[in-house]
């Protein structure tokens, strides 16, 4: 059981040094537990393997695997900058107190009011996925903006899968292939009030396997000689993130140490050997950075046997707090908080509370019997699940809760049923 930085202390599930059981008595279940310490320690690894092995670098937290203004407030004195991909994420990372001089814009399709707010408020660079982007960002552009072109190096990864190919069929990026990235880097030349800086890239998420980074960097690197010999330098290269973390006992990742040190030096080595300017290198983690940070607790209610079957064990949660077990089949592992230790002798499906079949959670585990009233901890929680939580069934999103040192509070309020239908309005014609 080793996930993030929790603990089994006499049997009892604890993380940033509070007791799970503590927790849901004190601010209810569902909800989502934080552990600041961990993510800040993930992020503070990013940042010191990188000043040691590549120090023309910035670490930019990916926005989307978990947004409010708690997190920035937590990695920007880290040194962190963000990447962000919507006016809304852009707009929490800003009041979050993250710096627009340290902020990507990614997005294959922003919005005309996008570019233009993003503009109005000095962030950094564009990661360009469009040649209508250049069209918005020349119209509001007051002086040149700073912009990296989203390339696909043609190397797709998924945890311990990867592709190779030619042609990926994908709506992110310009093929490097095809020519249609040096087409659209050479078009940036038309505008006087943008500035072209590097090239992005992102090959997948939850990737165990290093050698995906380095055929991207391979990739890349032949593609960035192809560009100085048509006379385009390329100062900055973003890697992006797909870092993977641990969700399941025998989901073995590198330490984020691990990933950086091999990208690093492999980068190191690629350009010195093709003759190539060094670039600022900036990687994007997300999912590593806050996944094993969190955990959510729920109340186990209904359980049901289907005889001959399987055992469901319904939840106070559901796809509306963890939509990603429906969406991709995503696995996890639960504990009961306050037996934390116990040895399994049940099997049981965790079921959702939502009105669809497909609301599972997690999909056969064994666990010790279970009684109505249990807390069950499902591990590694702090990434894509606050971030993609929806008020499906009307049922309100869990706060998040930040721990740390055995204190507790707050880092997302609990939404009311007021708040779920504050907008909603009369119609009057
Ligand atoms: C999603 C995404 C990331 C973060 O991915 P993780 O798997 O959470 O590390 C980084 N960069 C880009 C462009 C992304 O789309």
């Amino acid at each position: 059981m080793e996930f993030g930085n929790t603990k089994i202390k006499k049997h009892r599930l604890t993380i940033g040094g509070c007791d799970c059981l503590e927790l849901a008595q004190k601010y209810g279940t569902p909800l989502y537990v934080f552990d600041v310490d961990y993510a800040a320690s993930v992020a503070k690894a990013y940042v010191d393997v990188l000043k040691r092995e590549y120090p023309d670098f910035t670490v930019c937290y990916a926005s989307k695997a978990f947004c409010c203004t708690g997190i920035y407030e937590l990695l920007a004195p880290l040194g962190l900058g963000a990447d962000v991909v919507s006016g809304g994420e852009l707009y929490t990372a800003l009041r979050g107190g993250m710096s627009a001089d340290k902020i990507y814009f990614h997005g294959n399709n922003k919005t005309e009011a996008e570019v233009k707010y993003a503009i109005e408020n000095g962030v950094e660079c564009f990661v360009v996925d469009s040649e209508r982007e250049l069209t918005l960002i020349s119209r509001y552009a007051k002086k040149p903006q700073n912009v990296l072109v989203r390339v696909n190096p043609g190397v797709e990864a998924h945890t311990h899968r990867f592709i190779q190919t030619t042609l990926v069929d994908s709506k992110f990026g310009f093929s490097i292939a095809d020519g249609s990235a040096e087409e659209i880097i050479i078009s940036i030349s038309k505008y006087n009030n943008i500035n072209f800086c590097g090239l992005a890239c992102h090959i997948g998420s939850q990737i165990f396997e290093k050698q995906s980074f380095e055929i991207a960097i391979d990739k890349v690197t032949d593609f960035i000689v192809k560009l100085n010999k048509s006379g385009i330098n390329v100062e900055r290269l973003d890697l992006g993130g797909g870092y993977g973390i641990k969700y399941v006992e025998g989901d073995s990742p590198l330490t984020p140490k691990e990933y950086m040190q091999n990208t690093a030096r492999y980068l190191k080595n690629a350009v010195k050997e093709k003759g190539i300017a060094p670039p600022r290198l900036i990687v994007e983690p997300g999912r590593s950075i806050v996944g094993e940070a969190g955990i959510t607790l729920y109340t186990v209610g209904a359980i049901k046997t289907i005889k001959d079957v399987k055992t469901y064990a319904a939840v106070d949660g559901g796809m509306f707090d963890n939509p990603r077990p429906s969406l991709y089949d995503a696995a996890y592992t639960a504990v009961v908080v306050d037996r934390a230790d116990e040895i399994a002798t049940d099997k049981y499906s965790i079921a959702g509370k939502c009105c669809e079949s497909g609301d599972v959670l997690i999909d056969g585990i064994e666990l010790p019997h279970l009684l109505e009233g249990d807390i069950l901890a499902v591990m590694s929680t702090g990434a894509y699940h606050y971030s993609m939580a929806s008020n499906y069934n009307r049922n309100a999103v869990p706060p998040v809760v930040a721990v740390k040192d055995g204190k507790s509070c707050y880092m997302v309020k609990p939404q009311t049923y007021e708040d779920i239908a504050r907008n909603d309005a009369k119609i009057e014609f």
